[in-house]
Formats: C-alpha cells, structure tokens, sequence
C-alpha cells in the first residue's frame, strides 16, 4: 500500500491551525504540528494575569472575518462568542474623542481651531485626490498645504494626507504610526496605508458615522474566555481528528534530503515531511534553511525588521478603570500607544478587580524592552496621570513581551521581501504563509483564511500546487486591517 504523505505544519499561530483545521479533515495524509511555545494561538492567545483573562495586547473578531471562517468559529465556540459593541475612545489635542473616530466629535469636541482644520480637510477631501504618480510635476493644487507634497515618491505619509488632509495626519496617523512602527511616517512605504488603514477618505468615515448614527452600531465578536479560545477551540477539533502536536519544540534546522524535507528542533527531534506548511518569520526560515543560500537572500534575511511590543497588565482594585475597553494614545509625549480593559471585552461580571493592558511599541535594542516591571508601571502610570486618569490601587504587574509584534515596512522592505519570497516560493513542496511567512500586517482572520487556503493547495497525491498557492496569495494581496 502507498504511503499516505506526511504533512508537517510549523507555528501553531492563528495560520498554522487554521491550515491544520482543514487538513485534519482529510484521511488521505499524516499530519504533525510543530510549535516552539507550549501553548497555541500564537500572538492570537490569552493569557492569565493573577487569574484574570487577558490578551497580548487588545484582539478582536472583526465582523469582516469571511463567512466561512466566522461560521467554523461559530460552530467551535457556540454561544460563548459573543457580539459586543465597539466602545472606545482616543486621545486627540489633549482631549478624549469616541473611537472609531467621528467627524461630529472631531468638529466638535476638540479645540476650536483644530476643529476649524479638520471642517476644512472634510470639505476638501470630500473625495480623494488621484495619487500622483512619483515625481510627476502635478503639484499645483491651489488648495494644497504646505507640506503635502505632491511631488514626492509615495509614503505613508503623503498617501495619507492625500486622503484625510494635515489635521488627522498630525494628531493621529503621524504620531501613532512613529509610536507603532518606530519610523517617520514619510520614511513608511505608501503601501503600509493600503493594508492599515481601511477608510479611503474622510467621506468613508463620515458614511460609516452616518450609518452609526441611524442605528448600524460599530461591533466585534470575542469569545467569553478570551481571543484566545478561538484558537483553542481550533486546537482541540484538530487533536480530536488524531493530528499530532510537537508543542515546547522551536524549529532549529530545516534541510531538504532525498525530496524530503528534514525538520530538527530544539529538543532534537528530527521529523520528515513531504510537504511543510510555514508560519515561521521568512527571515527566520532562511537563517535556518542549512541548503545552499545566495548572498543576496542572506542579505535579505537581515534587512527585514519586525517592531517589538512589551505589554504591561496591570491588576488593580476596582470593579471597573473606566467605562471604555479601549484607550488610543498617538500622542508622542506618551509611550504607551493603547490601554485596554480585558473585562469590557467579553462583559464578564465584574469583581472587585480587573486587569489593564498597556501596549508599548518598542525596538528589541531600546531599554525599555529589558525595563523591570517598576520602571514600565511607572511609565503607564505617568502616561494616565497625562491623560487625567486616575489609577486605583495596584495589585500585581506582570510584563510579557511580543518579539515580532509588527512587520516595519520601511522604504526598501518590499525588494528585500521579494528576494526572500522568490527563494522560498523556489522550494518545491514548500509554502510560507500567514503574518510573519508573508511579512504582512493583518488580523487574525486573515492568518486563518491564509491557513485554509495554503491547506487547500496539498492536492491528493501530496504534493503542494503552487500554481493555486499563486492565486490565493493574489487574493490575501488586497486585505486590509481593521482596527
Ligand atoms: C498588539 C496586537 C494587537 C492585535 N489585535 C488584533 C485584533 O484586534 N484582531 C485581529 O484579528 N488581529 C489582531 N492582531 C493580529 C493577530 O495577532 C495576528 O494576525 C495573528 O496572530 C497572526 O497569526 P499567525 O499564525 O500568522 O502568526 P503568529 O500569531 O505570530 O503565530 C506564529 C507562530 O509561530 C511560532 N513560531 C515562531 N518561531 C518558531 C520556531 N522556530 N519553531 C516553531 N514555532 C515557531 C510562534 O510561537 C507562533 O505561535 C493583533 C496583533 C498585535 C501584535
């Protein structure tokens, strides 16, 4: 009897088990997943803070999941997903604004003369101004300010102000996408703007106001136990289906011999895989590939950056900090970029505690990475008092820590990329995919949909269609973030 091929997936993030979900439905394979954490979810899993359900960092179901996938997780779940309403706010000019943001409270909740700006950007951007082509001499437009110029090479920043104007790029997009990112927005490649920021003009934002206000109110879905459920739900259909998990085995060499792929890991388990499945970062995989690498995709390796994030939660004693789930910070002046409330998420009942999450955006080679939990409680804190906030008694702090949090695309990201992806795609029966296989800002549901479609393209006799893999990656190439 043929041997049936054997499938091996690595990371078992959102991607990885949503590939493993549709492969362990099939009989006419061996399936193994092969994950460095003991846990799965990757940067999609819950954690618990002092027996409090939290988050790394605040996650969301965006009801722009495909109905395909909402509905396998609506089938994993039951009713413990739940349908929330969005209930933040932002801090702009010193002043909270309802989040997402409204341009009635951006005309009217904020200081007169910059609500003065944004009536004049609404009026002009109305519709967005075609985006001019590098160097083009088509910057005369009377209307313009000073500073959107027209006549330089794409960025994110210009590719913004074409759409909002000044006013929202300084107080929100600008200084967020520093604090985000760690570049200026105009050192950001245009096409960050593309896969981050969904609304195409002001008038976007102003329909979608609209409809809120005749009662399409902004939502989520989140599950009861936390984002991380979904992810364990995932898990838990996949072992039933008799899948094999290598959970605590970070990969540590990967190796093609005699047309099969050689995967050893830290333990020094050594697995054999007729087709392998990545959702390892790319510049990871080709610093563990041990085949023949050219200079240039070593150099490749090296130059793409990921941001990273450490998370301060924050145990306090309160039934609830605000009425808010989550806080936006662009501002420079402060560190944090948001503080979320865990508890608002799912309504769970509140106790006389509850956690807060503080996002701080950060470089692996910045002090705050390695900062003790004092330091980092003393930076949330400051960054409230700032807001006028005021905090209740601490009762624990612990620090987690996202190494690849964001891709950073910088101005020269997409060249390195395509030579690590024209190596990758080079290897036969290979596929990278999902957030760090394919460097690419995205939600979780994009990671699950990139996971289904990558397990949809191992045909019945085992090996990989590339061709089909091409079509799907054409198609996860228009998907935007939702915030
Ligand atoms: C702060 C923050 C907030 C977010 N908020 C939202 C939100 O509200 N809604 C939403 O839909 N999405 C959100 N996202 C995005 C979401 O987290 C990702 O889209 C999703 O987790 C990507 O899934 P993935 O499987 O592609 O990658 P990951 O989640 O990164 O999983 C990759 C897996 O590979 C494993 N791995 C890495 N190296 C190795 C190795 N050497 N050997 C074996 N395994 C390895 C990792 O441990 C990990 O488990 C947010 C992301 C961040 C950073």
């Amino acid at each position: 009897m043929k041997k049936r091929p054997h499938i091996v997936i690595l990371g078992a993030g959102p991607a990885g088990l949503g590939a493993a979900y549709q492969l362990a439905k099939r009989d006419d394979i061996d399936l193994t997943v092969i994950e460095a954490t003991s846990q799965t979810g990757g940067t999609s899993r819950s954690i618990e803070v002092k027996g409090l359900q939290a988050d790394l960092g605040s996650h969301r179901l965006h009801p722009a999941c495909p109905p395909h996938i909402l509905s396998d997780i609506q089938g994993l779940l039951g009713d413990d997903l739940l349908q929330r309403p969005r209930h933040g706010r932002i801090r702009l000019a010193n002043r909270w604004v309802r989040f997402p943001v409204h341009p009635l409270h951006l005309l009217f909740e904020l200081p007169p003369r910059l609500s003065a700006r944004f009536a004049k950007d609404m009026c002009r951007g109305i519709w967005p101004q075609k985006n001019p082509s590098p160097g083009s001499a088509t910057g005369s437009d009377p209307g313009s300010d000073p500073g959107i110029s027209q006549l330089d090479a794409p960025t994110y920043r210009n590719e913004l102000e074409r759409r909002f104007g000044t006013a929202l790029n300084e107080y929100f997009y600008s200084p967020y996408a520093k604090k985000l990112w760690g570049l200026p927005p105009e050192k950001i490649a245009a096409v960050q703007a593309e896969k981050r920021v969904a609304a195409g003009s002001l008038f976007t934002i102003a329909r979608k106001s609209l409809l809120t206000l005749l009662g399409k109110k902004p939502f989520f879905y989140y599950p009861r136990q936390g984002f991380g459920q979904i992810f364990t739900a995932y898990e838990k259909a996949v072992r039933d289906a008799g899948t094999h998990f290598a959970l605590g085995e970070p990969v540590t060499q990967l190796a093609r011999a005699a047309e099969k792929f050689r995967i050893r890991t830290k333990t020094g388990r050594q697995f054999e895989a007729d087709v392998c499945l990545s959702s390892l970062p790319l510049p990871l995989v080709a610093h563990l590939w041990k085949g023949p690498l050219s200079p240039s995709v070593q150099h490749a390796a090296t130059q793409l950056r990921y941001r990273s994030m450490v998370l301060v939660y924050l145990v306090i004693q309160a039934r609830q900090f605000t009425e808010f789930d989550a806080h936006y910070l662009p501002a420079s002046e402060l560190t944090c970029s948001r503080i979320s409330e865990p508890a608002h998420y799912r309504a769970s009942a509140h106790s006389n505690r509850t956690v807060l999450c503080a996002e701080i955006p950060c470089n692996r080679e910045d002090a705050i990475w390695s900062a003790t939990p004092e330091i980092l409680t003393g930076i949330v804190q400051h960054d409230l008092e700032d807001c006028d906030l005021s905090l209740p008694p601490i009762t624990h702090v612990q620090v987690e820590r996202i190494e690849r949090a964001y891709p950073v695309y910088d101005l020269s990201f997409a060249d390195s990329f395509a030579e690590l992806d024209s190596w990758s795609q080079g290897l036969e029966n290979f596929a990278s995919f999902g957030r760090q296989g394919l460097f690419v800002h995205d939600n979780s549901h994009h990671a699950l949909e990139m996971g289904y479609e990558a397990a949809d393209c191992v045909s019945a006799t085992g090996p990989f269609d590339q061709a089909r893999w091409q079509e799907a990656r054409l198609r996860f190439a228009g998907n935007t973030v939702e915030d």
